[in-house]
């Protein structure tokens, strides 16, 4: 029927990408010219939000987000077992300790009566949570309200890791206008539903947050007069004020980015589409897809089905089956706290069992704009002759 791998995401990039490109090489800035506060800007205003901070990956914009916030040594931060391992090290990095909050198993999101337990237990032996990072899984928002009204009752600060949702709608509000987190950060890698090759955004209302971030993407240098602590040498002075990194995007990654943001809205209408065409093909058989909330759209990043009944060998042989027939079927995602890292710092089996169940079930089949109709319905017919 078809020859050709069907990867389970994968970019799409126009000739208006490649000529965006090609300009910047012509220009001259290939960093720290016009394109990356350009492209800032355009975030910004899709989200409708105050302010964008771009990186040179999410992984970075959620370290100095965390940072941002003060996260430090003697701090706790929340995440999600089911995600990429960056939503949880960022933590580390700032020397933090990590712990997770189960989910919900019919969408794979935070559960936020979890969240109420877990804060009601650290309460009690005053270990709550400095940061919480919800992750919003395969491109569907995680219910905002309800963890923002727990932030407000337990004090904490919250980071939206959304580097699956840009595009995606909650309460018919774009994912990153930041009305109920204090930050919301951003993935571009090729897989997710725009890029700019390798590069991330942490956008926020708060412009000492935004001003923090900026700063700590390079190098913890200023060149603002205002900021330093004497009175400028001269025109080539700066000063380091705190310890930053070099995460800052090129202007190559900008202008990607930048003209990838054209066709946002279009690649997640084409994800929605394919979503559906996937629910009705599944809908009478065992073939459970995550539940869509009413009050969110999703960017659709991925399409997650779940196989209730299977053991946990027939789950193994559905992906691996698919994978022999070109179909390069995936698992979003092993539970971060048993990653051999994480067990050695303490974690283990039956800590999280919704994740723990999650994993033994769910498979991530191919999703993206580039796929045809024809092979969408080969991934169909392969799955259900599967089950
Ligand atoms: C991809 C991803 C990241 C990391 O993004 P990079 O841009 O590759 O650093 C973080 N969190 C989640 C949930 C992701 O899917």
């Amino acid at each position: 029927m078809t020859n050709k791998v069907i990867p389970y995401g994968k970019q799409s990039i126009s000739q208006d990408d490649i000529d965006a490109v090609i300009d910047v090489l012509k220009s001259d800035w290939l960093t720290q010219g016009p394109k990356v506060p350009a492209f800032e800007q355009a975030i910004a205003d899709y989200c409708g939000v105050n302010f964008a901070c771009a990186t040179n990956s999410a992984t970075s914009a959620l370290h100095i987000a965390c940072l941002a916030l003060g996260v430090g040594e003697s701090d706790i931060v929340w995440t999600s077992p089911i995600s990429f391992v960056a939503s949880a090290n960022c933590a580390l990095y700032c020397g933090a300790k990590v712990d997770f909050v189960d989910i919900d198993l019919d969408t794979g999101n935070m559960s936020p009566s979890a969240l109420e337990q877990k804060l009601i237990s650290a309460k009690k032996i005053d270990s709550l949570p400095k940061v919480v990072i919800p992750v919003h899984l395969a491109g569907q928002s995680c219910d905002m309200q309800a963890i923002y009204q727990l932030a407000t009752k337990y004090d904490f600060k919250i980071i939206e890791d959304a580097s699956h949702a840009i595009g995606a709608k909650y309460l018919d509000k774009p994912v990153g206008n930041c009305e109920f987190s204090d930050i919301c950060v951003f993935s571009f890698h090729p897989v997710k539903i725009i890029t700019s090759a390798e590069g991330g955004m942490a956008v926020t209302n708060s412009k000492k947050l935004d001003k923090k971030m900026k700063r700590l993407r390079s190098h913890g240098i200023t060149n603002n007069p205002n900021e330093m602590t004497e009175s400028s040498h001269g025109p080539w002075y700066y000063q380091q004020l705190e310890l930053g990194f070099n995460y800052r995007m090129t202007e190559l990654q900008a202008a990607l980015g930048l003209s990838q943001l054209k066709q946002l809205d279009s690649f997640v209408r084409t994800r929605n589409d394919m979503a559906k065409k996937y629910n009705r093909a599944f809908a009478n058989s065992n073939i459970v897809h995550l539940t869509q909330s009413n009050y969110c759209y999703s960017s659709y990043h991925l399409y997650i089905v779940r196989l209730t009944h299977s053991g946990i060998a027939e789950h193994k042989s559905v992906i691996t089956s698919m994978r022999e027939q070109e179909i390069i079927a995936h698992l979003h995602y092993i539970p971060i706290h048993l990653q051999p890292y994480y067990q050695e710092l303490g974690f283990s089996e039956g800590d999280f069992p919704n994740a723990e169940t999650y994993y033994k079930q769910a498979v991530t089949i191919p999703l993206h704009p580039t796929m045809t109709a024809d092979e969408q319905q080969f991934v169909i017919n392969t799955l259900i002759g599967l089950v």
